[in-house]
């Protein structure tokens, strides 16, 4: 299979979101270690995130654009939640019903971590899965500013529950 992994952010000006912990830094670890994980099952990866871009929609498009030039399988985008400090929980979003259906086998996974599961959301209304043209999904893996979730999270579990949710899907 070809993985198409989208690191979220990571590229300024396309920066994430700052809660107790930066959403950069969680997703360029969990990200990086789901990439090495596929790599070491025998799957082909694409890194989806640009090395450099001026604006946050040349970022997006970028995204789209590598993975659909390389024809990844399926193309997972990686990021972490942030809103009131309360919410908390993991929430995966995708547009198609293939896509649904390795959304809910990563949510899945992850939840049995200890998170909420707080469900398979509606992905029409966001760029890179929009614009992809695969089976796509993008996973917020908790949040950042709950203390709750923080005190969970572990880059290494969440890894090894992303890539069992794709491998198994
Ligand atoms: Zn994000």
């Amino acid at each position: 299979m070809k993985f198409g992994i989208d690191i979220g952010h990571n590229c300024p000006p396309d920066i994430g979101a700052k809660g107790i912990k930066f959403e950069d830094n969680l997703n360029l670890d969990v990200g990086n270690k789901v990439i090495a994980k596929l790599k070491a099952l025998g799957h082909q990866v694409v890194l989806c995130k640009p090395t450099k871009v001026d604006t946050v929609e040349e970022s997006l498009s970028k995204r789209c654009t590598i993975a659909n030039t390389a024809h990844v399988d399926i193309f997972v985008s990686i990021h972490f939640n942030c809103f009131n400090g309360q919410a908390n929980g993991t929430e995966v979003y995708a547009i198609s019903e293939v896509g649904k259906k390795i959304a809910k086998s990563v949510l899945d996974e992850i939840t049995k971590l200890g998170f909420k599961n707080r469900g398979i959301k509606d992905g029409s209304k966001l760029f890179v899965l929009k614009n992809t043209n695969m089976p796509a999904i993008l996973i917020e893996g908790c949040f950042i500013d709950s203390p709750k979730d923080m005190k969970l999270y572990n880059a290494e579990e969440t890894a090894n529950a992303i890539v069992k949710g794709l491998t198994n899907s």
